[in-house]
């Protein structure tokens, strides 16, 4: 699951969809926190809204094997925090120090690691650019790929040497500071979802190469410069499909019954 700037946001989303997803147990602790933090239900009264959208929504859902966690998730839910923040933006400023390096594929993981370090400030005063998030999952939002899994950390040499970013090496994982926070600039981009940072960076630069899912928003790169037949992303065009094969044969099947 990529980061999601705001909870409450996703947590309607994913009731009105029904949409447990691939992590159900994740899943769950979101609407656990929702109901219990935005709609004030107490441990009882989520716990049925959790087990009711599981029945809904779960395929094969066997609610004797989902008791024990349903039950944690409705007790604990109420000491975490539910995440509502609009957007992060971007300046001027902080967007020529990222164009300065001639290369796209390190202009996209900067753009891409100064978002995490913007969101991290956010979320804590004292955090002053650090940003602890796997390296994985930068390269992946930031649809910078390598052919090599080492060269992922030739990359963020040559961005050390920039001045851009540095590195400290505490309790063993990898914590990388942006540099070039700009916190008095006005905003020029205002990025409100963390799944396609590198294609949110090349949809400012390269006007018109991309579209939003129309079903869940999701920046997707079109085919050509007049595409304009694109309208979900792999995932909902997939789910599109699928209702679509559903109810074709529920109409086969009634046309036969008649
Ligand atoms: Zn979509």
């Amino acid at each position: 699951m990529s980061v999601v700037l705001n909870e409450v946001k996703q947590a309607e989303y994913i009731i009105e969809k029904g949409e447990v997803g691939n992590k159900p147990t994740s899943t769950l602790f979101l609407l656990g926190k929702y109901y219990r933090l935005k709609e004030n239900l107490d441990k009882e009264h989520t716990f049925n809204k959790l087990n009711e959208f599981m029945e809904n929504n779960y395929k094969n859902y066997n609610s004797a094997l989902w008791e024990d966690i349903i039950e944690d998730i409705s007790k604990k839910a109420n000491k975490y925090s539910l995440r509502e923040i609009t957007s992060i933006g971007i300046t001027q400023q902080e967007l020529n120090e990222i164009s300065e390096i001639n290369n796209l594929k390190y202009q996209k993981l900067l753009f891409t690691m100064l978002c995490y370090a913007k969101l991290y400030n956010l979320i804590s005063e004292n955090n002053n650019g650090w940003i602890n998030t796997d390296i994985k999952e930068i390269f992946r939002v930031a649809q910078v790929s390598v052919k090599y899994r080492n060269d992922k950390f030739l990359y963020l040499n040559d961005l050390e040497r920039t001045g851009l970013i540095s590195f400290s090496s505490k309790n063993d994982n990898l914590n990388i500071r942006v540099n070039f926070v700009n916190i008095n600039g006005v905003f020029v981009i205002n990025i409100d979802d963390f799944r396609e940072l590198g294609y949110e960076y090349l949809n400012y630069i390269k006007k018109g190469r991309f579209i939003r899912c129309t079903e869940c928003n999701r920046l997707v790169k079109k085919k050509s410069k007049h595409d304009y037949s694109t309208k979900y992303c792999s995932e909902c065009a997939k789910k599109k499909f699928n209702e679509q094969c559903k109810q074709n044969m529920r109409k086969l099947r009634h046309k036969q019954a008649l």
